[in-house]
Parts: C-alpha cells; sequence; structure tokens
C-alpha cells in the first residue's frame, strides 16, 4: 500500500535586532559597496537563496525578479544550507567587503525557532550575530551563525572574505541559513537592486562583484535536498534539523521525502523507492494545489509482510511542470538494524 502526504508552510520572517543606524559621514551621495559572496559554498550544489528583499510596500511579498521568493517586509538574503545534516561541516561565513567589526554575538543554541524546546528568542531575534562597519555609511549584517562559531571581535578590521564564522540556527531561525543584511545609513538596502527599494525586473548587477554574480544566479523553483524518513513527522521536520541520525528505526513504514523552493500549482511531484534487489517498491505522484516558498511533501510504504530486506534501499524526489523534469535528487541508505525483520 502506498499513500503521499505533504505539509506547506511558509518561512517565518526573520527579523533582526536592530542596531543603531549609521550616517554616512560625508552626507553626500553614497559611497559604493562591493559585496562578495558571504559564504564559502557552492551556490549550485551545496546552498541556495532561500529569500531574498521584499520589494512590495504593502502586504504583498515580492522579490527583485518579480518572484515570490520573501517574506513579507523582510530586509535581508538568506543563504541556506540544501541538507539540513551540512550543519556538521561548518560552512564558513565571511565578511562580505572590508571594514571594521563593530558589534558581535555568540552564545545563542542552534535550535529551530519550531522546536518546542526551543528557548524564547525575543531579544536575540538575530541569534549569534557579525555587524560589520564599512566606508561611506554602510554595514553589514551576519546572523543565525552557529553557537561558539564567532572568530572576530569588535574592533578587528576584516578584508573580503575574511571568516567571521559558520552557518548556524541561532535566534529567530527555523532551519540552518545565513540571514544576510545590508543597510546605509541605517536603512536596509536590497544588494540585488540597491538604487531602488521597491519595484523588480531588475537586471543591474546591484552591490555584487563580477565573481559573487557568476555564483547568484536567479532560480524560481530548486529542489534543495530529498532524504528517507521513517515517519511523517520524522519527514516533515527534518529540514529543522543539524543532523540525519535517529532515523529510520521504526519498522512500520519507509518514506521518501523531498523539499523544494518555490513549488508552483500544478507541478507534478513523483516520490520512488528501489529495494536493495532494485524492484520498485513505491511510486507515488502528488500534483501541487497551492505555490510555496519552501515546501516539504513525502510519500510512504509500509513494511512488507516478509519484512525489510536488508541492504541499500536507493530513492529518488523529482518535480515535474508541463511535462518536463525541472529536477531530480537521488538518495540511498542502508536500513537500521533496528527496522531489518
Ligand atoms: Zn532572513
Amino acid at each position: 500500500m502506498t499513500w503521499s502526504r505533504s505539509a506547506d508552510g511558509l518561512l517565518l520572517t526573520v527579523l533582526l535586532c536592530a542596531g543603531p543606524s549609521v550616517a554616512d559621514a560625508q552626507g553626500g551621495p553614497r559611497a559604493p559597496l562591493v559585496l562578495a559572496l558571504p559564504v564559502d559554498c557552492d551556490m549550485e550544489r551545496d546552498c541556495s537563496i532561500q529569500k531574498y528583499v521584499d520589494r512590495d510596500p504593502g502586504p504583498e511579498r515580492l522579490d527583485y525578479r518579480c518572484g515570490a521568493l520573501t517574506t513579507d517586509g523582510h530586509d535581508g538574503t538568506d543563504f541556506r544550507l540544501r541538507r539540513p545534516w551540512d550543519f556538521g561541516l561548518n560552512v564558513k561565513v565571511l565578511a562580505a567587503a572590508p571594514g571594521v567589526v563593530a558589534r558581535v554575538r555568540d552564545g545563542v543554541p542552534d535550535i529551530s525557532v519550531k522546536d518546542p524546546a526551543a528557548p524564547p528568542v525575543r531579544d536575540r531575534m538575530a541569534g549569534n550575530a557579525v555587524v560589520i562597519r564599512h566606508d561611506g555609511g554602510w554595514e553589514t549584517q551576519y546572523s543565525h551563525l552557529k553557537q561558539g562559531s564567532v572568530q572576530v571581535i569588535p574592533g578587528t578590521r576584516v578584508v573580503a572574505g575574511t571568516v567571521l564564522g559558520a552557518i548556524g540556527m541561532s535566534g529567530n531561525a527555523e532551519f540552518a541559513h545565513l540571514h544576510f543584511e545590508i543597510r546605509h545609513a541605517g536603512k536596509a538596502v536590497d544588494p540585488f537592486a540597491s538604487a531602488s527599494s521597491e519595484g523588480c525586473a531588475i537586471s543591474t548587477p546591484g552591490l555584487w562583484s563580477p565573481a559573487a554574480v557568476r555564483s547568484l544566479t536567479y532560480k524560481h523553483t530548486e529542489i534543495l535536498s530529498a532524504d528517507f524518513a521513517d515517519s511523517p513527522q520524522a519527514a516533515l521536520e527534518a529540514y529543522q534539523k543539524t543532523d540525519r541520525s535517529s532515523h529510520l528505526q521504526n519498522k512500520d513504514m519507509l518514506l521518501i521525502w523531498g523539499m523544494i523552493s518555490g513549488i508552483r500549482s500544478e507541478d507534478i511531484e513523483i516520490f520512488r523507492i528501489y529495494a536493495p534487489d532494485g524492484g520498485l517498491i513505491l511510486e507515488s505522484k502528488n500534483s501541487i494545489k497551492e505555490p510555496s516558498l519552501q515546501r516539504v511533501g513525502y510519500a510512504a510504504v509500509r513494511r512488507p509482510a516478509t519484512g525489510w530486506a536488508p541492504g541499500v534501499y536507493r530513492g529518488s524526489y523529482s518535480l515535474i511542470r508541463k511535462d518536463k523534469i525541472m529536477g531530480e535528487v537521488h538518495v540511498s541508505r542502508s536500513l537500521e538494524t533496528a527496522m531489518i525483520r
């Protein structure tokens, strides 16, 4: 027997602790700021931009390419790990431009705000964070860093590429990511469209360096990751975790989940699981009803009457749009001893 279900969820708006504003010392037209990539991460393979700056002045959401990869009022750019368990790799967060460290915070635990065990984040929305002051009244802020990873102190001079810390999940975060925010004279600036704060259809490189632009191709839809799980709850919560353990203990069912950014109505998800002998034991299609910024879908197969065969199970999660494959992720895992007959 097979079945599939899903749950959609908009990400929480990530609010930052407001720091003191920095006036432009010259008071004249602002000097240019050139930004390098703030993460030491392959944006095609290992990281992805989940949210851009919201460019709609009202309650709607609008990113710089006229898409909806943002939440209302989001004032930064979110660089996320595609695979939650890459948290353990300590992916570096880097200074995006030369400057002097103005403020830092460390010591806030890495736990999803959706976890019932998470402590209140009221006055620590940014979690562990670094603020850098640059010439010409500019500031950059790097939020949700990993606990214990912060490498700089106030007064530290940095260049573009100086290691500040690692991507984490501290403060008001649901998953491991860097919230990267730029301010000029205390006001948030969209690094993809710095000349104006509203509207879209912008094709200028913004504040990014040529090398950063090459890494920052806008993708309206992307499969982020997929994996096996042993319960619907484990599948739906996997993106909030920081490791891959504690899965595949439940004998009753095996699931494959897929996580996707920018899914649209009428897209089709296909879930497949193959037994160690190569036999297809699950194939499930799901037609999407509602577009979503981030979605986790899953499908499950019940334990066979003869029990689970030991060995390596393989699976795939695919996205189809108008009969075209938009992406596919393959996974493989051995079942843990607890699940074997
Ligand atoms: Zn954010």
